[in-house]
């Protein structure tokens, strides 16, 4: 896993699948710079190397090996994997930093064909050729795309969503407004889990409960979900004499107003003192009719307004611990449960996000205090206001994480910390804010025009370069 990111269980699964077809696995774990990366390469003889990666500064890092593996004169195949990478992607902006094979691997299962074409004699050369065949012509199409309409950030702002669209729309004052953090406890959590993304962890396809009566993966998915049921009861029932993991949480209610694209948090209702400015990014494609460009800022009352509005901000983990148990696992070879329990704490994690927004809602917030939402309705957001997290679609740049922490004090009040790409430690974890606004929905702010780019790196005191590589993906 390269520099500034450390979600491995794909990267774990990969190992796993090669080791079990014959493969030598130099598995260097997460957070690995690309000297350590290319080292080891030379130091163990590796026929080919493998980079995974969960979150988008991860998909820059990996260019970086690849031109570096070009400047070092390496001559072995490079593999590309994980959640946010693509085939477009390795085609257009990584495999044109490398002159050997440079190949996207989807998911955990192709990886050993993969890796068998590429170092079989007969083969390889094929279906290198093959490859560098069907990137060139993504490329080409690329090149040859008209791409997107688009509209100036001007006039984008210009089609901003009214926040009070409704004029009898009053913004509703938190109960409680501060920072308070707690230790959930993992028996509360349990109803809360979304067991959809657990099969996709293990590369199962198929929705759930579905998935397990699918004709094909069925009794693999029913099998899973058993052991799981195993070790979950045993989280739970350990927590306080020899805990797996510890789930703890960090809240903040705010006083709030936007400014143009941004929002600011104030220390208190006086709303003088600034605590945090988030600068949002606004869509900038062409909207059909009557659609507006919306950016996160909308769902919150203009400061010149004169209406008091407020925003929350959580960081939330369900991986502090991990560590203990883990490491037994791996004494012991066990990467089944290793992956087991990682796949499970990221459970609880997002569990833990669910219901601590449900607790916002009712209590601390306590905008929706009647609310009786199953936990199915819960999964499937049928709540008033949303939690959107840096890194996702609405709001894609992760830098604002630091921002974020400082606000809540999240090392000190969770233990929760980030790397330099801004991916949270424990890896088990979200974070984000909240909106408590009615018609607050998530979005996709896709792709962004140049004047954004500068006028979004003269409001965060980044440098366009800087700018620019944080928001790479949108660009
Ligand atoms: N129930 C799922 C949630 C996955 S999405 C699970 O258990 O895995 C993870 C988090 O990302 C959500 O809880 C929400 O905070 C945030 N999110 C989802 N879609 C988003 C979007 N378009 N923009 C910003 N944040 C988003």
């Amino acid at each position: 896993t390269v520099k500034g990111d450390v979600h491995d269980i794909g990267k774990n699964i990969v190992g796993v699948v090669l080791g079990c077809n014959g493969y030598d696995i130099v598995d260097l774990g997460v957070m690995v710079p690309c000297d350590k990366i290319l080292a080891a390469a030379k130091e163990h003889g590796a026929q080919a190397i493998g980079l995974s990666g969960l979150i988008t500064p991860s998909l820059e890092e990996m260019s970086h090996v690849a031109s570096e593996m070009k400047r070092q004169g390496f001559d072995v195949p490079l593999l590309i994997g994980g959640a946010t990478t693509s085939r477009a992607h390795t085609a257009i902006k990584i495999a044109p930093h490398y002159d050997q094979p440079v190949i996207y691997v989807p998911d955990a299962s192709r990886a050993v064909g993969v890796v068998t074409s590429l170092l079989s004699e007969g083969q390889s050369a094929s279906y290198a050729a093959e490859v560098a065949a069907d990137y060139e012509k993504i490329r080409a199409q690329h090149a040859g795309k008209k791409g997107v309409a688009m509209v100036t950030l001007a006039e984008a702002r210009a089609n901003a969503f009214q926040w009070n669209g409704d004029a009898a729309y009053v913004p509703p004052k938190p109960a409680q407004l501060g920072v308070q953090a707690f230790d959930i406890d993992l028996s509360e959590l349990v109803d809360y889990i979304d067991w959809g993304p657990f099969f996709q962890t293990w590369d199962l396809a198929g929705s759930y409960p579905k998935i397990l009566h699918d004709d094909i993966v069925g009794e693999t998915a029913r099998e899973l979900k058993s052991d799981a049921e195993v070790m979950l009861a045993r989280m739970v029932a350990e927590q306080d004499t020899n805990p797996w993991v510890k789930a703890r949480a960090v809240v903040g209610l705010f006083p709030a107003n936007a400014v143009g694209d941004d929002i600011e948090i104030y220390a208190d209702e006086s709303r003088n003192e600034v605590l945090m400015s988030w600068h949002g990014l606004r869509q900038q494609h062409e909207r059909p009719a009557g659609k507006p460009n919306y950016c996160l800022a909308d769902f919150v009352a203009g400061k010149d307004s004169g209406v008091a509005d407020y925003v929350g901000a959580f960081a939330v983990t369900a991986g502090l611990g991990i560590e203990g148990r883990l490491a037994a696992y791996e004494r012991t070879h066990d990467d089944y449960h290793a992956i087991m329990l990682k796949a499970l704490a990221d459970r609880f994690a997002e569990a833990a996000a669910e219901w601590l927004h449900a607790k916002v809602r009712k209590e601390l917030w306590a905008y929706a205090p009647a609310e009786t939402l199953s936990c199915d309705e819960l999964i499937k957001e049928a709540y008033r206001g949303i939690r959107p997290a840096p890194g996702y679609p609405a709001c894609p740049d992760h830098t604002v994480k630091g921002d974020l922490f400082k606000l809540l004090d999240a090392p000190a009040n969770t233990g929760m910390g980030l790397t330099e790409s801004f991916a949270m430690t424990p890896a088990a974890a979200v974070s984000g804010f909240y909106f408590a606004h009615p018609d607050s929905h998530y979005f996709a702010v896709s792709k962004i025009g140049q004047d954004q780019l500068a006028d979004w790196a003269a409001r965060t005191g980044m440098t366009v370069d800087e700018a620019r590589k944080w928001l790479a993906p949108l660009l």
